[in-house]
């Protein structure tokens, strides 16, 4: 069994003694346990103003090396706090459990595990409580997974371990049909397919990280998503199956993470496209939404966003091809949001974006940008607007009361609605389409 304890709920001393009594209880009926957990709440911030404060652009490397020591701090402390209740525990780091990653600091990925030194703890009958969040690269570096990164950690050690599933506890009861601290109607769900909650977290519903949910579908390792301070069972995260009820709209997201930046009069030619993204690509920034102009006296504008965190560095490489390409100005804006709808049932249902539009006209929140995949649909809208925007949408699609069925298909949608065979390939190749 995995658990993964998430910020808030290793908060502080007293919580991270409430943890220690859930986890001394668990090892009763799990007696192969490993607790995963993320840096007490605002660490991993405040040492990221640290090192802003020793350099304006602070070294990777060593960034990943102060920040990785957060998810240390609470490894250690709860390991202490079991063996004061004596339950025998051991604290262990990114590179003491061999957790491989690739060397892209603050958005490295998981490579391998090797699990032989985890097997030697539990089989000595210790709960193994793993720092989240951090790795280490083939030069013995220690890496960072990104920003909530621990929910990865937590299920590519499930997976590693063919653990039985991986409960992720945080501060609310489970997933939402919205951010239930943005929209007090916000219902939690019991259940959630791999897929959706895959969508819902890319659209910024960071209760999960994109990046475990996609590991947890490729291994089919059920998740369940519950609260350190309630029994409520929370919300299972798993294959989408008849179980699960089929509705148009599962659930709203809106991410206030990312910028929008446009480039004015670049040359609408082969190749241009290929130029501008060149330079993000290689390093490892992450494109979301593009728009381009329809082109007048043979130049186009081209917006795209990004997240906050790339900001900087995407102005500065984004200027650099603009100047490669004798294009125009590059503007950045920061005041975005994105908001967006999800569901398996879209597939079979025509017009739900339509019906998106028209609730946000009525809400009356301009579009600036519309972006969508098979189950969902973004659109960029100013930040001032997200919480009206989310809540027009949640009431649009009834999702206070359980939500609107899929039923009425049209007969073109019909064809596509048989449940696709979902292999990894698959996955890849759709992701990678849609950056
Ligand atoms: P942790 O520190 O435990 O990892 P996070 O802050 O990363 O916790 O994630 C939990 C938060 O995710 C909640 O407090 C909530 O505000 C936010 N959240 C956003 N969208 C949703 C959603 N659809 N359902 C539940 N929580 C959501
Ligand atoms: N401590 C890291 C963060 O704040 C990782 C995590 O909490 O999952 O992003
Ligand atoms: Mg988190």
């Amino acid at each position: 069994m995995v658990q993964k304890f998430g910020g808030s709920s290793v908060g502080t001393v007293e919580r991270i003694k409430h943890v220690a009594e859930l986890v001394a209880k668990a090892k009763v009926q799990h007696p192969h346990l490993v607790v995963v957990v993320s840096a007490m709440r605002g660490e991993t911030d405040r040492l990221l103003g640290l090192a802003g404060q020793m350099a304006p652009r602070p070294d990777p490397r060593e960034t990943d090396a102060l920040v990785a020591t957060g998810e240390q701090v609470s490894a250690a402390m709860l390991a202490i706090a079991l063996r004061d209740r004596g339950v025998p525990a051991v604290s262990m780091s990114g590179p003491q459990m061999l957790v491989r990653t690739d060397g892209m600091f603050s958005r490295a990925r998981i490579k391998s595990i090797d699990r032989s030194a985890i097997d030697r703890a539990l089989m000595r009958g210790q709960v193994v409580v793993a720092t989240g969040f951090q790795g280490m690269d083939d030069e013995g570096n220690l890496t960072t997974l990104g920003r909530g990164g621990s929910d990865t950690s937590a299920v590519a050690l499930a997976a590693a371990l063919h653990a039985a599933r991986c409960d992720i506890y945080t501060d609310v009861l489970g997933v939402y049909t919205a951010d239930p601290n943005l929209c007090p109607d916000a219902k939690k769900l019991d259940v959630i397919a791999f897929e959706e909650m895959m969508e819902m977290a890319s659209a910024g519903s960071k209760v999960l990280q994109i990046r475990s949910v996609e590991l947890a579908m490729n291994h089919n390792m059920p998740v369940r998503v519950r609260s350190t301070f309630s029994d409520d069972p929370g919300t299972l995260v798993t294959a989408d199956d008849e179980h699960i009820e089929r509705l148009v709209v599962r659930g709203v997201s809106h991410d206030n993470g990312d910028i929008k930046v446009t480039v004015r009069r670049i040359p609408d030619r082969p190749g241009v496209a290929a130029t501008l993204f060149r330079g993000l690509s290689k390093a490892g920034i992450n494109i979301d939404v593009i728009v381009q102009n329809a082109s007048e006296d043979g130049k186009t504008d081209v917006s795209f966003t990004v997240a906050k965190a790339d900001a900087a560095q995407t102005e500065e490489l984004v200027r650099e091809a603009a100047r490669e390409l004798q294009g125009g100005n590059v503007e950045v804006d920061h005041s975005i949001s994105k908001v967006s709808i999800v569901g398996v049932g879209m597939r079979a249902h025509a017009g739900v974006a339509a019906e998106m539009f028209q609730a946000l006209h009525e809400a009356g929140v301009n579009i600036a940008m519309i972006t969508t995949s098979e189950i969902k649909v973004t659109c960029v809208i100013a930040r001032a607007q997200v919480e009206k925007a989310v809540k027009a949408l949640h009431a649009r699609f009834e999702l206070h009361a359980g939500g609107k069925k899929a039923t009425s298909t049209t007969p073109a949608a019909k064809k596509v609605s048989k449940p696709k065979p979902k292999t990894k390939a698959k996955v890849a190749a759709r992701r990678g389409k849609k950056r």
